[in-house]
């Protein structure tokens, strides 16, 4: 893949994690991984293979070992990470490995022991520390959201119905991305408060789940954090920079057996791992770069991640490894998967003033919440002055936008002073016209009846006021200003210690970065040219390189001989998956040949489609359910009130008192004609034909060629005189016509 000057590659960390006792007690094989911390290696022991083999190495941007602290990997890993997302690029950190290696532990460690808190809770703490210590000319704007993806479906872990929610939908979007809709997001103006949020989601994790350990080896968590920062840029305008980080505990990496299930089971089985597997076809598809087809959309949680791998991101991955030697299969898998994500190329930009940004919104609501509050003064102003004549003391600032908060809240103050100051003076004023003698009754009742509904009015506008000074506070204090919602409480030493903290991490990553580079350079300047004094000294020298060298090949042979094994290993897997499911499909097969007719099969084959946005096939609708409404027949107008559209005919008829039986039904009696046929030509018959249709239509009065004919409601007369074609037309005695 090309490098271009904004790209920068996934930054891949190992940590290891101490034996546990039951590992100890197993034996004394002892840890299979040693670790140099200085060079960033991970040496892995084969405990099957003879001493002689040997030993694979592997080199990631940092290691740590059982010994390491959460703090270490915190300062060198993360926290260059999450100081991009506060400048306004998109972040992301997963950690990868078996079930049990301690991905959790790294992630979110243990609450409350400081020494042992994750990744999250200590990107909470450099969050709002950040704020904290911003200047005041920036607002923020953090909100927090918590999903889960377990078995394909993404579930939403702070919907207060978690448990009988629907799985969310994924959307995708040319301003961020894909994103997923509806998703709860909670605004979190503290650590506190956003802790919470992370309590309440793990929570609603542990009650979805019967056995927890079970669930959490099978399901993604994602914890997502939302920076968003407004600034005063140099043109004077406010630019915001949203900063979005993707805080990721996945699955289990073990492999599920598949093998030996049916049905419902191996379907399940299937989708449990879908997203993991899916995860090592992009980051191989990826990391090859040769392969111009990259499968995010196979699974959920490549999808979610599109931007982390390959996109607009910075990318950490932590591969946690358990030192035990049962689980060499496993720890060499996840170095191998390791290794290869170290060559993703991500293109981070920083994302500023974005369309959807929330903070911008934000801004605008509370700049018109203010208009209002500032209208609503300047009314009440205009009528006190109304009322009693005189003018209110000018507030210097009153009215101007850059009023800042303090003089915002003594003017509400002032204000809700004003209203109690007014109502005491109506009251007065109530009480004075009750005590003048001089007034008459009708007077009195009238003043005071004013009085009531001026004070009516008076409470209500103070109401109002109220609730909108509310509104406004609470929007207000969703945004968090540099320096000032949060205090930092740290003193100026500590301070101190945290940035030379800071400044030996950096260090450390340096050095490791140079040492690694020397290896580099030292292996690849073995064949340069060197003068040697003696013959004896070349040959030594030369000796020595081919050791180097054949050791390296052996390295290499055992490599391939090992992915080999794997390939071979993975494909009897596949195999046996698609004998299964082929054994499967037989079945349903069998079924669906004997047992359903095939016209049935047809119908349900002709509506079915495939979603591909939820994976599944889908029936379509009978009738599509835009024309359904046109489909519907409508009613003939000339139908209104009869049980079938009628002729002009029949209506005459009814009017005329109608034969009860055919009551509107458009039956009209004709006689037989008993004159035998004549030949006629052609075109007279057609001539008459056409005069009759004619007559059918005109009114029963006029003078009509079927003369002879009779309604049912006339009294048959003698024939006189009629055309053969006529009497043909007469042969049907009951003659249904619609009207129109
Ligand atoms: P995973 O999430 O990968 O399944 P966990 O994070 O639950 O694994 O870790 C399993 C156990 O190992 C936990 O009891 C955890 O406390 C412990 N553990 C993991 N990593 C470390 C470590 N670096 N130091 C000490 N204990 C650890
Ligand atoms: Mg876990």
């Amino acid at each position: 893949m090309s490098k271009n000057k904004s790209s920068e590659s996934v930054k891949v960390v190992v940590r290891c994690r101490p034996l546990n006792r039951k590992e100890e007690s197993n034996g004394p094989a002892g840890s299979i991984v040693q670790m140099d911390l200085r060079l960033g290696q991970v040496i892995l022991r084969n405990p099957r293979a003879p001493a002689s083999e040997p030993q694979k190495t592997f080199t990631f941007d940092a290691v740590y070992d059982a010994n390491s602290k959460q703090g270490d990997l915190y300062d060198e890993s993360v926290r260059p990470l999450i100081d991009s997302v506060l400048a306004g690029f998109n972040g992301t950190i997963f950690a990868y490995g078996q079930t049990g290696t301690g991905k959790t532990y790294t992630m979110m460690g243990a609450w409350f022991d400081p020494q042992k808190r994750g990744v999250i809770p200590n990107a909470f703490d450099h969050i709002f520390t950040h704020i904290s210590r911003s200047q005041s000319d920036r607002q923020y704007l953090v909100r927090a959201s918590y999903l889960e993806i377990y078995l394909e479906e993404v579930l939403d872990l702070l919907d207060p119905n978690h448990g009988n929610a629907r799985p969310l939908e994924l959307r995708e979007s040319p301003e961020s991305g894909v994103y997923v809709r509806d998703l709860t997001s909670c605004v979190c103006k503290s650590i506190k408060e956003i802790e919470e949020v992370m309590n309440m989601g793990n929570q609603a994790r542990a009650v979805a789940a019967t056995d927890m350990n079970e669930h959490s080896s099978r399901s993604h968590a994602l914890f997502l954090i939302t920076v968003e920062c407004s600034q005063p840029g140099p043109d004077g305008r406010k630019h915001i920079r949203v900063g979005r980080l993707n805080l990721v505990d996945l699955a289990g990496s073990e492999r599920q057996a598949k093998t030996g299930v049916q049905g419902e089971r191996l379907k399940e089985a299937a989708k449990i791992n879908l997203s993991l597997s899916a995860l090592g076809n992009v980051i191989s598809a990826l990391a090859d770069g040769r392969s111009g087809h990259v499968p995010y959309r196979d699974s959920k949680l490549t999808r979610l991640l599109q931007d982390s791998l390959g996109g607009n991101a910075k990318t950490v991955m932590v591969a946690t490894l358990g030192p035990a030697s049962q689980h060499y299969d496993e720890t060499l898998t996840t170095l191998r998967y390791a290794n290869r994500a170290k060559n993703i190329q991500n293109q981070p930009r920083v994302n500023e003033d974005p369309k959807d940004a929330l903070l911008r919104e934000f801004q605008m609501e509370i700049a018109r919440l203010r208009a209002q509050l500032h209208h609503r003064k300047w009314r009440t102003k205009q009528k006190k002055e109304q009322v009693d004549g005189e003018g209110w003391e000018r507030d210097g600032d009153e009215g101007t936008e850059g009023e800042d908060e303090e003089d915002e809240e003594e003017a509400v103050e002032k204000e809700a002073e004003e209203y109690v100051k007014q109502e005491q003076r109506l009251e007065r004023e109530k009480q004075d016209i009750r005590e003048d003698q001089f007034m008459l009754a009708d007077e009195k009742q009238r003043l005071l009846g004013e009085k009531e509904r001026m004070m009516g009015v008076l409470r209500k506008e103070q109401e109002a006021t109220e609730q909108l000074t509310a509104k406004y506070k609470a929007m207000e204090s969703k945004l968090l200003v540099g320096g000032k919602n949060i205090i930092d409480h740290t003193n100026e030493q500590q301070k101190m210690l945290e940035g030379k903290r800071h400044e030996i991490a950096e260090q450390t990553r340096s050095e490791r970065e140079i040492q690694q580079q020397m290896l580099v350079r030292d292996e690849e300047t073995v064949e340069l040219r060197e003068t040697f004094t003696s013959l004896q000294q070349e040959v030594e020298a030369k000796t020595k390189k081919l050791k180097k060298l054949y050791a390296k090949l052996q390295c290499i042979k055992a490599e391939i001989q090992d992915v080999n094994d794997e390939h071979v290993r993975s494909r009897q897997e596949l195999e046996q998956t698609q004998n299964e499911l082929t054994r499967e499909l037989k079945f349903k097969y069998l079924i669906i040949e004997n047992f359903i007719p095939p016209e049935e099969k047809n119908k349900i084959m002709n509506r079915l489609t495939f979603d591909p946005e939820e994976d599944q096939w889908k029936f379509q609708p009978l009738v599509p359910a835009e024309s359904k409404s046109s489909q519907m027949k409508k009613r003939p107008a000339s139908a209104v009130g009869y049980k079938r559209p009628i002729s002009q005919y029949a209506r005459v008829a009814i009017a005329m008192g109608a034969h009860s039986r055919y009551r509107a039904e458009n039956i009209m009696f004709l006689e037989l004609d008993m004159t035998p046929p004549s030949s006629a030509s052609l075109d007279g018959s057609a001539q008459s034909e056409r005069n009759q249709s004619h007559s059918l239509d005109n009114s029963p009065t006029k003078d009509r060629s079927v003369r002879k004919s009779r309604s049912w409601c006339q009294t048959p007369k003698s024939i006189t005189s009629s055309s053969s074609n006529v009497s043909l037309a007469a042969c049907h005695t009951a003659t249904p016509m619609t009207a129109q």
